[in-house]
């Protein structure tokens, strides 16, 4: 996601709500309160998370929902186009918001699981520059690179 204000935030997911109960709505899906909280609390909180952080999450909030309406409605968010789902590289399926928000890539560590983002305009006139040279037509992207970050490295140089 990249710096973003409160305010921001709040706009983001006033869209997303809107997109949300389109969706819903022609989909014949229940617009049921748990998922628009769920939705509540991914836009305004959530940066990088898995099913079961955000279940722990919302019970924390004092919400009355069940794992199965957790990973429903996770996946109906994913076919919303309203989060995405990350692989990174540890079996764990990691979910952010995407609506609003610019595609970004990540710097991941192996060890303790960090996850830095940027943002490099580089990257995108790349991914520009191949996709047109093949007639690629690009939805998003999503680099990750993998390895250790400072304070993992630094931990590993000293044990040795
Ligand atoms: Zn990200
Ligand atoms: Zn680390």
């Amino acid at each position: 996601m990249i710096a973003t204000t409160t305010k921001q935030l709040e706009d983001r997911y006033e869209q997303a709500r809107l997109k949300f109960k389109n969706f819903l709505e022609s989909n014949n899906n229940r617009k049921t309160p748990e998922r628009f909280a769920i939705l509540e609390e991914i836009y305004l909180n959530q940066h990088h998370f898995d099913a079961e952080a955000l279940y722990i999450k919302m019970k924390q909030n004092a919400y009355r929902v069940s794992r199965a309406t957790i990973y429903n409605t996770l996946e109906i968010l994913v076919a919303c186009d309203l989060i995405k789902a990350h692989q990174f590289g540890n079996n764990k399926t990691l979910y952010e918001r995407s609506y609003g928000f610019e595609d970004h890539d990540h710097l991941v560590c192996i060890t303790c699981n960090e996850i830095v983002e940027f943002d490099d305009k580089r990257v995108h006139d790349v991914v520009k520059d191949h996709s047109q040279e093949h007639g690629f037509k690009v939805e998003y992207h999503s680099l990750n690179i993998y390895g250790k970050c400072q304070k993992c490295h630094d931990l590993s140089s000293i044990s040795v």
